[in-house]
């Protein structure tokens, strides 16, 4: 007999690929698909035509990762639609008020139930103020994601544009690994707000590990970024710990490369140094 599989499911939708916003959309729905979070649908003509019917009908919430534009501008024109079509009310979860239609502003380590899947919010403030990943676990499957924003990217992060070093290292270091919970590192998957794997790798490998050999997580992400267009997904929060120079601040190599010599910087000082060298980049 056949043991029946559990599996919680994610899509991602593409959005502004093509004007190279490399965005994603994703549909967070559980195991029978009758409940489903739409997160960060800000382009409402790219995502709902990717959604079937029974797809659009078991979305229970419109959630953003913040209020950028790129994330948040699609909220009340989905939320309307998505209304429409199940003859319903959808929530519309948010950091703060400045995303449009927010209706539910959750506390740092909220949880929320979507069917069996468990969700709790955590507040990480630096890229804007409002700021929020959703750690996803199944407790009967023990699968485990974690949607992330513009905060954290597969080997990289965010820009500082509400927030400074000090709060990055806290959102990167301590809330979203903390929220995460070690034992759950090896097997929780990322998806970020954009696909900027690529451009992540080449600045990690240009200037903090340039010898392949040096980090071998490193080299393996490069070869797999090399064969495919689509990494969101595909890495945990463990290989980020391998390879993510924003989450290696104590890491001599990452200290020699932002001319630490004497290893005596700040941590916050570290991750200053490292995100004005990407943004010169
Ligand atoms: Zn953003």
């Amino acid at each position: 007999m056949l043991r029946q599989i559990r599996k919680m499911h994610v899509k991602a939708i593409k959005m502004r690929w093509l004007t190279g916003g490399v965005n994603y959309s994703y549909l967070l729905s559980t195991q029978d698909k009758s409940k489903s979070w739409l997160i960060d649908p800000a382009e409402p003509l790219e995502v709902l035509p990717e959604l079937s019917q029974a797809e659009q009908n078991s979305v229970e919430a419109v959630v953003n990762t913040h209020h950028h534009y790129d994330h948040s501008g699609g909220n009340l024109m989905v939320a309307k639609e998505l209304e429409r079509v199940k003859q319903g009310h959808v929530k519309v979860i948010c950091g703060s008020k400045t995303s449009p239609a927010a209706t539910d502003v959750p506390q740092h380590g909220q949880e929320y139930k979507l069917g069996d899947l468990l969700v709790k919010c955590i507040r990480t403030p630096c890229h804007t103020q409002d700021s929020v990943c959703y750690f996803v676990r199944d407790p009967h499957t023990g699968e485990r994601c974690i949607f992330t924003g513009d905060t954290l990217f597969t080997a990289g992060c965010g820009r500082f544009f509400e927030g400074n070093g000090e709060e990055m290292d806290q959102a990167l270091n301590r809330r979203i690994l903390d929220g995460v919970g070690e034992p759950n590192w090896d097997t929780t998957k990322v998806f970020p707000g954009h696909e900027y794997t690529k451009s992540n790798v080449k600045f990690v490998r240009q200037a903090v590990y340039t010898r392949p050999g040096e980090n071998a997580a490193l080299d393996k992400l490069e070869h797999f970024c090399s064969r495919n267009d689509v990494t969101t997904g595909c890495f945990t929060v463990r290989d980020e710990l391998e390879y993510n120079p924003f989450m290696r601040l104590d890491d001599p190599t990452v200290r020699d490369a932002v001319s630490d010599v004497e290893g005596c910087l700040s941590r916050a000082e570290v991750m200053n140094r490292l995100r004005k060298m990407k943004n010169a980049a």
